[in-house]
C-alpha cells in the first residue's frame, strides 16, 4: 500500500516539483525547438528547390511539401502534447532514474556517454523499426503514417503516429536513465538525436553537409532509400547495423554508393537506378 501512496503522491504533485520542469519538460522543449531549428532550413531549401542544388537531390522527383508541410507541423504539435501527458503519467517512474543535475562529469566521460547513447539508441531503433515493418498490425496502423511520405524533407522527420513518436522518445531516454546521466549531457544527446532525425530526411546529398565528417554515417541518403523503397535500411542513423543483422540493406542504396564512388552526382545515380543501369566498381 505504501508504494501506491508514494506513487499517487509523486504523481499528484508533479507540477510543484521543480525537477519535473527541469528534466522532462525542459528536455522536451529543447527537443522540439532544436528539431525546428535543424528542420526549417532544409525545408526552405526543399521548398525553393534551387537549380544549383538539384544535382544533389537524392530522388528524381518533387518534394511533397504542399501536401505534408502543415500536417508535419500539426503532427509535431500533437505528438509533443501527447508526450507531455505520457511524461506526467510516468513521472513517478522517471523520477526514480539516476538522471541528475549535480556535478558534471569530466569531458571524456561525457563524450563516452554520448557515444554510448548514439550506439545504443540506434541499435534499439533498428529492431523497433524492423518490428514495425514485420508486424502487420503495427505496419498498417502505426508505421504506415510515417511512410506516407516517399520523398522527404527536414520537416517530415517528426511526421509519424503518436505511438511511434512516443516509442522513439522512450528509446532516446533509455540510455541516460540507465546510466543516470547529468541533465546537461541528456540535453546534448537530445540535440544530436534531433539532428539525426532531421538529417535523415533532408532529401539532398550535399558533399559539404558537415554530417559527412561523422564516422560510420553516410548522410541523408541512407534513410532516404528507406522511404523510397520501403524495405531495408532500418537503422535510424548508422548503416553498419544492416550488414550485421542479416544484410537488410536496400539494394539500390548500395548501387547508389557505388555510383557515388565513381564520382557521379546523386541525381545522375538516381536516374541510372531508374534506368536499371549498374555501377560496377
Ligand atoms: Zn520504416
Ligand atoms: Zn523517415
Amino acid at each position: 500500500m505504501e508504494i501506491v501512496s508514494y506513487f499517487l503522491e509523486t504523481w499528484s504533485s508533479f507540477y510543484q516539483d521543480p525537477w519535473f520542469w527541469q528534466f522532462p519538460m525542459t528536455t522536451l522543449a529543447i527537443s522540439a525547438s532544436i528539431f525546428l531549428l535543424f528542420a526549417l532550413p532544409w525545408t526552405l531549401i526543399a521548398w525553393k528547390d534551387p537549380e544549383s542544388l538539384r544535382k544533389y537531390k537524392i530522388q528524381d522527383k518533387a518534394f511533397e511539401l504542399d501536401k505534408f508541410f502543415w500536417p508535419s507541423i500539426g503532427r509535431m504539435l500533437i505528438n509533443n502534447l501527447i508526450l507531455v501527458a505520457l511524461l506526467i503519467v510516468s513521472w513517478p517512474i522517471i523520477k526514480l532514474s539516476g538522471v541528475h543535475n549535480g556535478e558534471l562529469p569530466v569531458w571524456y566521460i561525457i563524450v563516452a556517454q554520448i557515444i554510448f547513447f548514439i550506439f545504443m539508441d540506434d541499435f534499439l531503433y533498428y529492431w523497433m523499426h524492423r518490428w514495425f515493418h514485420e508486424n502487420k498490425f503495427l505496419l498498417k496502423h502505426v508505421h504506415s503514417v510515417h511512410h506516407r511520405i516517399r520523398n522527404t524533407c527536414g520537416i517530415n522527420g517528426n511526421y509519424m503516429h503518436w505511438i511511434e513518436f512516443s516509442a522513439t522518445a522512450t528509446l532516446m531516454l533509455l540510455g541516460p536513465m540507465l546510466i543516470g546521466a547529468h541533465l546537461y549531457v541528456v540535453w546534448i544527446w537530445v540535440v544530436i538525436r534531433q539532428f539525426e532525425a532531421v538529417d535523415g530526411h533532408a532529401g539532398y546529398d550535399i558533399p559539404w553537409n558537415p554530417a559527412h565528417w561523422l564516422p560510420l554515417y553516410e548522410g541523408p541518403v541512407y534513410h532516404d532509400f528507406h522511404h523510397a523503397k520501403f524495405k531495408g535500411n532500418y537503422a535510424g542513423f548508422l548503416p553498419y547495423l544492416d550488414r550485421f543483422m542479416g544484410n537488410t540493406y536496400v539494394k539500390e542504396y548500395l548501387t547508389y554508393l557505388k555510383g557515388k564512388r565513381l564520382g557521379l552526382k546523386p541525381l545522375e545515380v538516381a536516374k541510372g537506378i531508374k534506368a536499371k543501369q549498374t555501377f560496377e566498381g
